[in-house]
């Protein structure tokens, strides 16, 4: 390795999944590098990820897990660069074998603190700096000035990977907007993704608690921007779950620009109409059954009271006419419409819908394309996936990425 002094000098702010592969790609491509995080470990977000399991990558990454507004080639650059081979193979060699589950990816130990070791581990060759704020980035020349709540860094290049405003408490507080924003690139203004719906006039708030297949629409002045199919959680204000979590975006954006939004759910989602409406008649058909009887087995308990309440339905009682109620049944189940008021906020969200745009960095670099030396890489850049290990990866590969050009 070369000596010290004439090693390419590379201050990587922010310590999170992107930060720490970013400084050990760096290091390991001969760079002399920095890590500052503000926390007093790195990676502390990847503790909670995954349910405390980090599903930290998916077996097959398409352009289309991720909610881009054109595909513009941004993401299949970025998944050549760094295929999810390479990803789980680094992973491995670092110590992760690799449990695939439905497609999603944890680390065989099902525990995030894994992943978090190992990466703590693989940053021996890296000066890391932690329980210290990067508080400004500035260009001297051909030089950065990293200024801190401690000493000053000068380096050659710097990587922003500040991460978004998604979950504060872990460190992410936008920070690197700020920075960006000091240097002029443009962002789309940052609204929660991955996250609940509160709807008004909840439908099923005495259901609350319950968790049941469907799927998932969200409308914006009626139109439908997005739909996923899985299993809902219902809760006392409205909607989760992952189906929900995956619509979410489309919501907080909408509302966000005052558009009027509502959810539409499916339940059944496996079988159609016909099917139901056939198993809906002969239910209802049975002699000396209660409505409520006759939906055992089918729907959750809590759920099937207030689905024909919704209806119009006496639980208790036995229907007088099968085939009519059998249609109110079908429409409360299977066109249940409810306007959405919010989403969960950032401190609930999972991910960061909007960020530095995509239009100002080279994504065969990661480089800004307007200043030679800044690189940004992560959530802090406005990319946001799908559940399933698709964000993780997007910040190992985005930091991988930007690791390495900025060594070279
Ligand atoms: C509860 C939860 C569960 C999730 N589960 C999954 C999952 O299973 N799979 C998946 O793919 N994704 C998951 N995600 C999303 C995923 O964790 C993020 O997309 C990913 O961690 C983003 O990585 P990042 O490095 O860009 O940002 P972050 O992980 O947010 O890291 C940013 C880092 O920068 C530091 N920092 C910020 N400002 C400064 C500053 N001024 N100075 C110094 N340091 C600073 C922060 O302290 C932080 O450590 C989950 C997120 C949450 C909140």
């Amino acid at each position: 390795m070369s000596d010290k002094n004439t090693r390419k000098k590379i201050i990587v702010a922010g310590g999170g999944a992107a930060g720490c592969m970013a400084a050990i790609a760096a290091c390991a491509s001969g760079a002399d590098v920095t890590l500052i995080e503000k926390n007093k470990t790195v990676a502390k977000k990847i503790l909670s990820t995954g349910n405390g399991k980090c599903n930290f990558c998916h077996d097959v990454i398409r352009p289309e897990d991720y909610h881009l507004k054109a595909d513009d080639g941004f993401i299949t650059s970025v998944l050549e660069a760094y295929p999810v081979e390479k990803c789980l193979e680094d992973f491995k060699k670092m110590g992760i074998t690799p449990l695939i589950r439905d497609g999603y990816v944890y680390p065989y130990s099902e525990q995030a603190k894994s992943v978090t070791e190992v990466l703590t581990r693989s940053l021996k060759g890296v000066n890391v700096v932690t329980e210290c704020s990067v508080t400004a980035i500035k260009k001297d020349g051909d030089k950065y000035i990293v200024k801190t709540t401690g000493k000053d860094f000068t380096s050659d290049a710097v990587i922003v990977t500040c991460g978004g405003e998604a979950a504060p408490v872990t460190g992410s507080s936008g920070e690197g907007y700020k920075f960006a924003g000091a240097f002029g690139l443009k962002r789309n203004k940052p609204v929660p993704a991955l996250t609940s719906l509160t709807v008004k006039d909840h439908p099923y708030k005495k259901a609350a608690g319950v968790r049941i297949r469907g799927t998932v629409s969200v409308l914006i002045d009626g139109k439908e921007a997005g739909s996923d199919t899985g299993q809902i959680q219902i809760t006392k204000t409205g909607f989760s779950g992952i189906p929900v979590f995956n619509v979410s975006r489309f919501a907080s954006r909408a509302l966000d620009e005052g558009k009027k939004v509502s959810v539409r759910i499916k339940f059944l989602p496996e079988l159609f109409d016909e099917e139901i409406r056939s198993e809906f008649e002969t239910r209802l058909s049975r002699a000396g059954q209660s409505a409520y009887d006759a939906m055992i087995g089918l729907f959750p308990d809590s759920f099937a009271d207030a689905l024909l309440r919704n209806a119009g339905i006496d639980p208790d009682k036995k229907t007088a006419d099968a085939a009519k109620a059998t249609d109110k049944l079908f429409k409360a189940s299977r066109h249940m419409q409810a306007e959405v008021t919010g989403t969960g906020d950032m401190a609930s969200s999972q991910v960061t819908c909007g960020g530095v745009m995509l239009s100002e960095i080279d994504a065969s670099t990661m480089e800004c394309i307007k200043h030679k030396g800044l690189y940004l890489a992560g959530e802090v850049l406005d990319i946001d996936g799908m559940c399933g290990g698709y964000n993780l990866y997007f910040a190992w590969a985005s930091g991988y990425i930007a690791g390495t050009s900025a060594a070279r």
